[in-house]
């Protein structure tokens, strides 16, 4: 170990990030400070900032590509009195709460409907246009259940009164909307129908699944189930479908999952389940709308339709859902492999929150 700090610091051979994962002191911080620090000074530079960004946002080690304009953006952002140096106290105001959670997430599991129907009951997946297997995902479920440290499992449940409008069995018992494309007469599974409400509501018509307390809604049989786990039941409103389980379909009523999820102090959501294009991205899309780093496990999911998943996935993307494959989860729920492109959307939510505290305009 040498014993002075030389002007441009060796690479580093352990995670510079270690002690702030084990303690978020402002001792710990400054000590973080300093090792970028390169040339003593108190402030980075440039170089220093850039050089800090690629050791948080690496996989053991190794850095993930961040964009030039990225890292400039990042600066000018945390380069609160604009001298074009970063000093302790703007790095610690702009990243305190981004850095916590990229080194230390905390995680939520949330295993969407897995469930008889889709698997093999009537509404089976195999039986749909993209031919998917759901049974597939159970054995990549338990695996990450049994490989991955979550702080807090979710399971969700599709769940259906008898007289639900999402049944094609009981189009006839809604007045149709004359804007309706198809009437109830010649409607064909899956197309939609819109009916007069209230809610007046668009809906596609599925073969009556997962009603309340049969065979068919229960989770399958050999899916992990976990103790301590939260328990979310959507579908029960008969007039209104629900795939997200945050929100139903019109968002005339919220679930308890986001609740529960904060109650836990959740910053990561990854979702998993059926069906990729509908349940399992309706919740995706409300959990980026209430702020989690939200991922999608790609190979514990299974969908309807080709065409429609990659619509939903591209649509995903945009809003800052990233997708994974299941091997690489442990690393980033341990706060090892940190992906950049997680913490767009937080960093910019924190930094409003600062301005709006300091009564800093936002130019942008
Ligand atoms: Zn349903």
């Amino acid at each position: 170990m040498g014993q002075k700090e030389s002007m441009s610091p060796p690479p580093f051979d352990s995670d510079p990030f270690d002690c702030l994962k084990r303690n978020f002191t402002e001792e710990e911080l400054k000590k973080c400070f300093r090792h970028f620090d390169s040339t003593n000074q108190g402030s980075w530079s440039h170089d220093d900032f850039q050089r800090f960004l690629k050791e948080l946002f690496s996989n053991k080690r190794q850095p993930y590509f961040l964009l030039t304009e990225l890292v400039e953006q990042y600066f000018q952002e945390t380069d609160f009195n604009q001298d074009n140096r970063i000093d302790f106290d703007e790095f610690q105001q702009a990243w305190k709460e981004t850095l916590k959670t990229t080194l230390k997430p905390v995680s939520a599991l949330v295993i969407v409907d897995v469930q008889n129907d889709f698997i093999s009951g009537t509404l089976a997946l195999h039986s749909c246009p993209a031919n998917h297997q759901g049974e597939e995902v159970v054995p990549v479920i338990n695996r990450v259940l049994r490989n991955v440290r979550f702080d807090v499992v979710a399971y969700t449940y599709d769940w259906h009164p008898h007289n639900h409008i999402s049944f094609y069995e009981n189009r006839y018992l809604r007045e149709i909307d004359p804007e309706s494309k198809v009437s109830a007469d010649e409607a064909k599974l899956l197309d939609s129908l819109i009916f007069v409400g209230p809610p007046r509501v668009e809906q596609v018509l599925w073969p009556a699944h997962c009603v309340q307390d049969t065979r068919g809604a229960a989770l399958h049989k050999d899916l992990i189930l976990v103790d301590n786990a939260i328990h979310v039941f959507k579908g029960a409103n008969p007039n209104v479908d629900s795939y997200s389980a945050f929100w139903d379909n019109m968002k005339l009523a919220k679930t308890t999952l986001d609740e529960q999820l904060k109650e836990r102090n959740v910053t990561d959501v990854y979702v998993v389940g059926l069906a990729t294009d509908i349940c399992v991205s309706a919740t995706a899309m409300h959990s980026l709308e209430h702020n989690y780093r939200t991922v999608l496990i790609e190979d514990a999911c299974r969908g309807v339709d080709a065409k429609e998943i990659e619509v939903k996935r591209l649509e995903l993307n945009r809003h800052g859902c990233i997708f994974v494959d299941s091997n690489v989860v442990p690393g980033m729920v341990d706060g090892i492999d940190r992906r950049p492109e997680l913490t767009r959307n937080i960093f910019k939510e924190n930094l409003n929150n600062i301005r709006l505290k300091k009564n800093i305009p936002n130019e942008r």
